[in-house]
C-alpha cells in the first residue's frame, strides 16, 4: 500500500484503552484514516508514501478536544473583566452581543477563534453560540471538526429577536447541517436552565433527540444558581433537569461546579457527559468543580475553555495544567489527579463527552487521523524523563508544530493553512474599535 501520509521519528502518545506510548513509533495514514501504529524499523527504509513527515524526536498525539466554546466570543476578549458572572453576563455581554453579533463579525469572530485553537493542537471543539450557521459556514472553511449547537435562550437574541421562535430556528439550522459536512455535527445548546423556561428545555431536548442531536447546557456553575433552583423549586439544578427528562446520553452539561453527591449519583445514573471548564469557572469566581470525583464515578469528562471572554484564551494545554493543578490544592491531595488522567480528559475524555469517540480522541488503527505533533526542542520541554507529564505541566500551545485533521494539514511547521490569519487578525482589529466605541460598553475612561 502507498500511504499518503507517513509520520516518524516521534514518541508516539495513542491514548488507546491500554495507554500505549511508543517511544520511536511511525503512524501510517491513508485516505483520512490512522492504517497502522508501529515501532520505527532503524536502519530500514519509511513505507510508501505521498507524504512523510520527520516528528524529529517531538511527541505524536491525538488532536486536543475542547468541548466548551462561544466562538464569536473572540470579539469580546478582555471586554470585561473581574466581574462576578451575572454582573458579566447581564450588563457586559448580553448588550455587547446585541449590538456587534452579526453575520459577519460572527465569521471573522470564528476564524479567530479556529486560528487560534488549530495554532494550540485543538482538532475538534464543541461550540455553542447565537447565529451559528454563520459560526458553522466560517468553520467548514477551517478543516476542523466541530460539535456546533445553535443558542436557545428565553429572550431575543441575536438572529432570533422572537424567542417563540428559537427552538425551530435550531431545528433549521440543524436540518441544513445534518448531512452537510463530515466534520461537522450540529447540535443544540440551550443558555442555561435559568434563562430558558421549562417548556423551552423540555421542547429543546424532545426535538434534539429526535435529530439525533448532542444537547448542551450550562449547568450548576453558580453558587447563584444554585440557591435560585433551591428556592424556586425546592432541587438543585442538576435535580431539576433530571426532573425535566432533559439528562441523558446525549446532553452534555457544561460546568457542573455545584453538584451534591446525590447529583454525581444522577450523572453517572442517566449516562450523562461533562465539560470541565476549570480557568473559566476560576475567572469568573464561580468555584472549583469536583471533577476528580467524575472521574472516578465513571462519569466521561472532557475539557472546555469557554468562550474567550471567560479565560481569555483557547488553549488546552493551559487548561489541562490548571485542572490537574486545581483538584490538587482543592484535596490537599497531589494523587487526586494525575497527568495521564487529565491528558485523557484533553483527548479521548472529550471525545466520549461529544459523542465522538468511536473516531477520534485517540491514535487507534481505524480511527481518523486527526493528529498533533508538539516540538520537544525548546528549553521549556527539556530534558524529557515522561513526555506524559510534559504535556501537562509544562507544555504550552505554541508548541504544537503540525496538526492533521481527517488526514489534511492544517498547521505544518507552525503555518496555519486553511486561515488567513493576518487578513482576520486585521479585521477582528477593526471590529474591536466599533464595540470599543459603543456608549455605555466604554467603561474603561
Ligand atoms: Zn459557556
Amino acid at each position: 500500500m502507498v500511504y499518503d501520509l507517513v509520520i516518524h521519528n516521534g514518541t508516539v502518545i495513542t491514548l488507546n484503552e491500554a495507554f500505549e506510548v511508543l517511544p520511536k513509533g511511525m503512524v501510517c495514514v491513508k485516505d483520512g484514516y490512522i492504517k497502522t501504529i508501529e515501532a520505527d524499523a532503524p536502519g530500514q527504509p519509511l513505507p510508501p508514501s505521498m507524504d512523510t513527515l520527520d516528528a524529529d524526536g517531538g511527541i505524536i498525539m491525538p488532536g486536543l478536544i475542547n468541548t466548551h466554546t462561544h466562538l464569536p466570543m473572540t470579539l469580546f476578549r478582555g471586554l470585561a473583566d473581574d466581574l462576578p458572572l451575572h454582573t458579566w453576563l447581564n450588563d457586559h455581554i448580553f448588550p455587547a452581543e446585541q449590538k456587534h453579533i452579526h453575520p459577519d463579525n460572527v465569521r471573522y469572530g470564528t476564524l479567530l477563534g479556529c486560528a487560534e485553537m488549530i495554532t494550540a493542537g485543538i482538532t475538534t471543539c464543541c461550540d455553542g453560540y447565537f447565529h451559528e450557521d454563520h459560526v458553522a459556514s466560517a468553520f467548514s472553511t477551517t478543516g476542523m471538526r466541530g460539535v456546533l449547537g445553535q443558542g436557545i435562550i428565553d429572550f431575543p437574541a441575536p438572529g432570533v429577536p422572537d424567542p417563540s421562535q428559537n427552538i425551530e430556528a435550531a431545528v433549521s439550522y440543524a436540518k441544513t447541517w445534518k448531512n452537510a459536512s463530515s466534520l461537522i455535527k450540529p447540535s443544540f445548546f440551550c443558555h442555561s436552565p435559568y434563562t430558558c423556561a421549562e417548556k423551552t428545555l423540555v421542547a429543546a431536548k424532545h426535538r434534539a433527540s429526535d435529530l439525533g442531536l448532542l444537547f448542551q447546557i450550562h449547568a450548576a456553575e453558580t453558587k447563584t444558581e444554585w440557591h435560585q433552583f433551591e428556592k424556586e423549586h425546592g432541587q438543585t439544578p442538576i435535580g431539576f433537569l433530571e426532573h425535566l427528562g432533559v439528562l441523558d446520553e446525549n446532553t452534555l452539561l457544561v460546568h457542573c461546579v455545584w453538584v451534591s453527591d446525590g447529583d454525581i449519583d444522577t450523572i453517572k445514573k442517566h449516562g450523562t457527559k461533562i465539560s470541565h471548564n476549570p480557568e473559566s469557572n476560576m475567572k469568573l469566581g464561580s468555584g472549583i468543580s469536583p471533577v476528580a470525583k467524575f472521574i472516578d464515578a465513571g462519569i466521561p469528562v472532557g475539557l472546555g475553555t469557554d468562550g474567550s471572554a471567560s479565560n481569555n484564551n483557547l488553549d488546552i494545554f493551559q487548561e489541562m495544567d490548571t485542572a490537574a493543578k486545581l483538584q490538587k490544592a482543592l484535596s490537599k491531595d497531589p494523587t487526586v489527579m494525575n497527568a495521564a488522567s487529565v491528558l485523557k480528559m484533553g483527548t479521548i475524555g472529550g471525545a466520549r463527552a461529544i459523542g465522538w469517540d468511536h473516531a477520534i480522541g485517540s491514535l487507534e488503527t481505524g480511527k481518523r487521523a486527526d493528529i498533533v505533533i508538539v516540538d520537544m526542542n525548546t528549553p521549556h520541554l527539556i530534558p524529557v524523563y515522561n513526555p506524559v507529564s510534559h504535556l501537562v505541566y509544562a507544555a504550552r500551545g505554541s508548541d504544537v508544530r503540525d496538526v492533521i485533521v481527517n488526514g489534511r494539514f492544517i498547521l505544518r511547521a507552525h503555518q496555519c493553512l486553511t486561515i488567513d490569519v493576518e487578513t482576520v487578525m486585521e479585521k477582528v482589529k477593526q471590529i474591536s474599535k466599533q464595540v470599543r466605541s459603543t456608549n455605555g460598553l466604554n467603561h474603561r475612561k
